[in-house]
């Protein structure tokens, strides 16, 4: 993966001290994460936005950094934060403060927003996703600023208060405050380093250098006016029938994808991606358990199934919903049918082209009628391995595990938000950060002690690095 296999061991010595101090304040530091996990923040809810996004702030400005609320018309506001010393390097780190709401509910054991310790583990909605890697970075910069005083790169946050719905607003913030996004200085930023990388359920730290794009996407068809009896079907249309068919025209069992045109723009992997994925072997029994499936799709295995994790775009059914499947016997024609599907795409596939292209298949196969609601619409994001932020990240990331990270061309997620920061601000983008990724909106919701503390270590050691790799 890295040629710079010694690195580990080249620890500096002020590197080496920051992570005392951490080790030494840790029971503090975990006490202050735990009260950042009870204040909640779900996307859609308007005053615990506020109330978090305020709170943030004056955390942030308590760590010593410059802050500056940055909004739009309705939008939850993207704190943004600087700590700019004359330092010729410069990092800009991203996360967002929102969370998923909890629900179901009913499928936590311990309180959602509870911030519960328990076994070593920090407990609520948030901890992974993402406020245990945000608020790492936090604490690196205090533990920084307390051992040796200045940073020896600058840092831009820029955390974002919509990521969990989309990031509907993240161009219009960018564009309409393109002036607050930058070095006071103008100068260069090296790239952007998002903590949404994160481990796998073994523990090993994941570097990813991408992320898949999206298209999201509701269809609908309205039947009768009204539910009918179903003594009618012989005569009325009935509206699940026409959407499930038209479904099964989009993909083959095997799993290829039938719109026209759907693969017309990927660009193939490079060489070295393809041996970054061919370098790692998954742990498909960890993987099974933990996503609780009993077997891979067409039983795949190793490499072959971590290319196409890595590299295959997909069409996939969310949902399906109309009619009645309740209790008792009730035989209807029902008067809706709705579907929600998703397409992750790969470089260079465009979501508004596959959204055409969805729209024509569908006229052509004779399914016109149905109604197509773009929800969505993402584009992949690539950062070469050979950009300085990505060996940085690779190397730092190595240091603070003391083991190699399984490094990512891409992830199969998605990130609206980093997608726009990566188009608007043209910076590469790596992700690299503490917690299970697979734990990310599912119930009890936990990050380890131990992972949160090496998130601190991770963010300090990337600090280091960044400002001696050539
Ligand atoms: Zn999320």
């Amino acid at each position: 993966l890295t040629d710079d296999s010694h690195a580990a061991t080249e620890r500096s010595g002020s590197t080496a001290e920051i992570y005392e101090y951490i080790d030494r304040e840790k029971d503090r530091m975990v006490s202050e994460l735990q009260e950042f996990v009870r204040k909640p923040s779900i996307s859609s809810e308007k005053e615990e936005i506020e109330n978090f996004s305020a709170y943030l702030a004056q955390r942030l400005e308590d760590t010593g950094l410059e802050v500056q609320l940055v909004s739009t018309k309705n939008a939850n506001p993207t704190v943004f934060a600087r700590l700019e010393e004359g330092n010729e390097r410069c990092l800009m780190v991203y996360a967002h403060y929102d969370v998923q709401p909890p629900d179901p509910v009913y499928e936590w054991t311990m309180e959602p927003f509870g911030g519960e310790l328990k076994e070593g583990r920090i407990y609520g909605r948030g901890t992974v996703d993402a406020k245990g890697g945000l608020f790492s970075w936090l604490k690196a910069v205090e533990a920084y600023r307390k051992v040796v005083n200045k940073l020896p790169i600058d840092l831009l946050f820029l955390f974002e208060g919509e990521e969990e719905i989309g990031s509907p607003n993240m161009g219009p913030i960018l564009k309409e405050n393109s002036d607050a996004f930058r070095r006071k200085n103008n100068g260069r930023i090296e790239g952007i380093v998002a903590s949404d990388g994160r481990e796998d359920p073994k523990g090993a730290p994941i570097v990813n250098l991408g992320l898949k794009g999206m298209l999201f996407v509701d269809m609908s068809l309205q039947g009768p006016e009204k539910v009918v009896h179903s003594m009618y079907a012989p005569v009325v249309d009935n509206p699940m029938w026409y959407l499930i068919q038209a479904l099964s025209t989009m993909k083959t069992i095997e799993g290829t994808i039938l719109l026209e045109g759907f693969y017309d723009n990927i660009r193939d992997p490079e060489a070295d991606e393809k041996s970054l994925v061919s370098a790692m072997s998954p742990d498909e029994d960890g993987m099974l358990e933990s996503l609780g499936a009993r077997e891979f799709r067409e039983g795949v295995r190793g490499t072959e199934l971590l290319m196409k994790l890595v590299f295959d775009p997909t069409c996939n059914i969310n949902g399906v919903t109309g009619g009645y499947c309740g209790k008792g016997a009730k035989t209807i024609i029902p008067s809706r049918a709705t579907a929600s599907i998703d397409f992750r795409l790969v470089p260079d596939q465009d979501p508004d082209y596959v959204f055409e292209k969805l729209r024509s298949h569908l006229v052509k196969k004779g399914f016109g009628k149905i109604g197509l609601q773009k929800r969505s619409s993402i584009q992949a994001i690539k950062t070469s391995s050979k950009e300085r932020v990505a060996r940085a990240l690779i190397q730092s990331t190595k240091e603070a595990y003391g083991m190699n990270p399984h490094v990512y061309p891409m992830l199969g997620g998605s990130n609206g938000g980093l997608a726009t920061l990566h188009k608007l601000l043209n910076l590469p983008i790596v992700g690299s950060g503490p917690g299970y990724i697979h734990l990310c909106h599912a119930p009890d919701e936990y990050i380890g002690i131990e992972q949160y503390l090496r998130g601190i270590k991770l963010a300090v050691s990337t600090v280091s690095v960044l400002s001696r790799i050539v």
